[in-house]
């Protein structure tokens, strides 16, 4: 799902708004964490899940969020573009021991740049992605297989197409309104032993500050730089609220490794080179990947 606009500032009280119980346990027993933008983060009492409470809704989160345009696009290539391929190149290399089918499928796949790698491997790599502006993009630009809309209108046809190796989503199971739901549907189109894949911000970061460094970095820096985007993302995991789901939802326990982008994108913008190494000198969380099997 590509990730764009800053929510416009009148929207201040925006009307798509969607109060839920936990996601995990069904508990409507929350303690507010924190505000951010206006949005109330909160942590369920029961089972510890992070979640936004109220939720924006999709219609609203396509307005204000997803609909992006060519704008954007030249940024994000200039931007993030290169780190965002050699983070691709490393994940693919993760998944290359389990090809079977040849099959991936990209949930929330933007440009395409997961795809355009994933096709350059071998891999029969498929996308499905809200932004049409998107979806049309990356055919055009990488010839790649990407389809407008959500997975619920494309489910049925990718799953009698065949069952893939991997479900893949780079920061973008956090944006889904249903996640054990979605959980269930990946599920349901993989071969057995195939595995669901995800990268995400590592909600220990804003949790958890242990050490009086991490303290200081928590209260001065991290809220406003920590990829926490309350105004879009629903789901605030730790490596230990997705393995509840992913083992609700007929998944082994995932196997978990740590993911700072720092380590692979110099910059040369002084204030991010500084932010990274402080991320990485203090250990704090910032994205987590998780690769869970079908069992
Ligand atoms: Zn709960």
């Amino acid at each position: 799902m590509t990730q764009a606009k800053a929510p416009p500032s009148r929207s201040k009280t925006p009307s798509g708004l969607k109060h839920t119980n936990c996601y995990i346990c069904g508990a409507d027993d929350a303690r507010l964490a924190f505000k951010k933008r206006g949005r109330k983060v909160v942590q369920c009492r029961r089972c510890g899940l992070i979640y936004t409470n109220p939720h924006p809704v999709n219609e609203t989160l396509f307005d204000e969020v997803y609909d992006v345009g060519e704008k954007y696009r030249a940024k994000t290539d200039r931007v993030t573009k290169p780190g965002r391929l050699l983070t691709y190149r490393r994940l693919l290399d993760e998944l290359e021991p389990l090809r079977e089918t040849n099959r991936v499928l990209e949930i929330g796949s933007g440009f395409g740049y997961f795809l355009s790698e994933a096709q350059a491997r071998g891999w029969q790599a498929t996308g499905v992605e809200i932004s049409p502006f998107s979806t049309d993009y990356a055919k055009r630009t990488y010839g790649v297989e990407s389809l407008t809309g959500t997975l619920e209108e494309h489910f049925e046809a990718l799953k009698n197409s065949g069952p893939f190796d991997a479900v893949t989503l780079w920061n973008v199971f956090e944006h889904l309104p249903d996640p054990l739901g979605s959980l269930r549907q990946f599920h349901e189109l993989l071969r057995p032993g195939g595995v669901v894949m995800i990268k995400v911000p590592d909600a220990r970061a804003l949790m958890r500050p242990r050490t009086p460094g991490q303290r200081l970095w928590h209260r001065t820096y991290l809220r406003k730089y920590f990829p926490l985007h309350a105004h879009m993302h629903i789901v605030h995991l730790t490596p230990d609220t997705f393995a509840r789901m992913a083992q609700m939802t007929g998944f082994a326990p995932p196997v978990i490794h740590d993911h700072i982008p720092a380590e692979e994108r110099p910059t040369r913008n002084w204030r991010q080179a500084l932010r990274h190494r402080m991320h990485i000198a203090l250990r704090l969380p910032y994205n987590f990947v998780a690769i869970a099997a079908k069992i």
